[in-house]
């Protein structure tokens, strides 16, 4: 039996960029110890009064089909939650809770886009962009940008493709990068969108991750409320990765048939998930700042080793937990560097290219160590980039 071209095309074929990242992974299972900066988790797990309330309301029973468009509690959380970021009036009507911001971002697109219509998405980006979108039936498009702009998206690399697709994905604060759109990267999309009549899904999944500039949400320029989708998830800003809950904020009509998709593929998210994220979203800022805090330091960490060197350059770190490094400086492509810094000193990054030809030369750091190790490998990496550009 033969699988669909599909599924058997989701990557679109070749490497998909996890090399480096599996050689860590298979280093550490022969007991190699290797400093772990590959992957977007924080180093602390779910924190115990949200797990609690999770125990306490699976105790009580809820754990039967839950209420496939997510409970009317934690929508009405989520609308209030969107509508005090941002002013644009959300009501449980706007939001489809969702397993992770993942789900989400395949559920806005199969709402977007038919078989075959153009999807464009900004490169270099979360690596399963492109085969969510190809998942969904859409023929994924990259928008190059470049490390000279801090890869904000221009006008003219966008426009070269907007007036033949039918959305556009947008990250801020970005991963792999860090970077936070500025108010005039946001205005031009949102102009974009509107007169080549695009929808903009906005993965705001970052959005308490914010340490320089602000977080703006797209759907609140004008015009953007009927055509932006945005997908939100309670993974980072409450270090909750693993309980799969995230949700799709948009216009009451294409909620109804995101929750018609749900009946048809998910069936729901659990409900003593949705009752913890619900808790966990009422703890307020002061916890959500509380999760964000390491990130924020190690970006300070980061920033003095590397203002003491200049072979590594730092992309402006600006939200999310993630440094872009430019290593271009070496002469090497940042996944030779990757391996060579992983061989030499068991340190594992992922390389700019696993993200996409924009992010070439470059390494994508998480910053999901403790501080003074970090520190450490972040030192060991400069000179090691000294050394091979001598
Ligand atoms: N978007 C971006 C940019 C991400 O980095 C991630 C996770 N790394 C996700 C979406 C999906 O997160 P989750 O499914 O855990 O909500």
């Amino acid at each position: 039996m033969r699988q669909s071209e599909r599924i058997r095309g989701l990557t679109g074929g070749g490497s998909d960029g996890w090399d480096v990242f599996l050689k860590a992974r298979r280093m550490i299972a022969q007991g190699i110890a290797v400093t772990e900066l590959t992957i977007g988790e924080h180093d602390v797990r779910t924190a115990a009064p949200i797990l609690q309330e999770m125990h306490r309301t699976a105790i009580g029973g809820h754990t039967g089909y839950a209420a496939v468009p997510g409970t009317a509690s934690l929508r009405d959380t989520v609308a209030a939650r969107v509508q005090a970021r941002t002013g644009v009036p959300t009501t449980r009507d706007n939001v489809v809770i969702t397993p992770g911001g993942q789900a989400a971002l395949f559920a806005a697109h199969m709402a977007a886009c038919d078989p075959g219509d153009t999807a464009l998405y900004i490169d270099p980006y979360y690596a399963t962009y492109p085969g969510t979108l190809r998942g969904a039936g859409a023929v994924p498009q990259a928008i190059r940008t470049r490390a000279e702009d801090a890869f904000q998206p221009r006008a003219e690399a966008l426009r070269a493709h907007s007036a033949n697709a039918v959305s556009l994905l947008i990250n801020t604060p970005n991963n792999p990068t860090g970077v936070v759109y500025s108010d005039a990267t946001l205005n031009v999309v949102a102009e974009i969108c509107r007169e080549d009549d695009l929808w903009l899904i906005s993965d705001e999944v970052y959005d308490t991750q914010v340490w320089e500039g602000r977080h703006v949400s797209p759907r609140a320029l004008p015009g953007m409320a009927e055509r932006t989708l945005v997908v939100g998830s309670m993974s980072k800003s409450h270090a909750m990765t693993g309980s799969r809950c995230g949700w799709i904020v948009g216009p009451e009509a294409v909620i109804a048939d995101l929750i018609t998709l749900a009946t048809h593929t998910t069936y729901g998210v659990p409900g003593y998930i949705q009752d913890a994220s619900e808790f966990a979203l009422t703890r307020g800022e002061r916890f959500e700042a509380e999760i964000a805090a390491p990130f924020r330091r190690r970006r300070e960490i980061a920033r003095e080793v590397i203002a003491r060197q200049n072979t590594v350059g730092l992309i402006p770190a600006q939200g999310a937990m993630y440094l872009m490094l430019d290593v271009r400086a070496t002469g090497m492509t940042g996944e030779a560097f990757a391996y060579d810094l992983l061989d030499t000193h068991r340190i594992a990054v992922m390389p700019g290219e696993s993200f996409g030809a924009s992010a070439a030369g470059h390494i994508r750091v998480a910053m999901t160590i403790e501080d003074a190790a970090f520190r450490q490998a972040l030192e060991t990496l400069c000179r090691h980039a000294e050394r091979r550009a001598a």
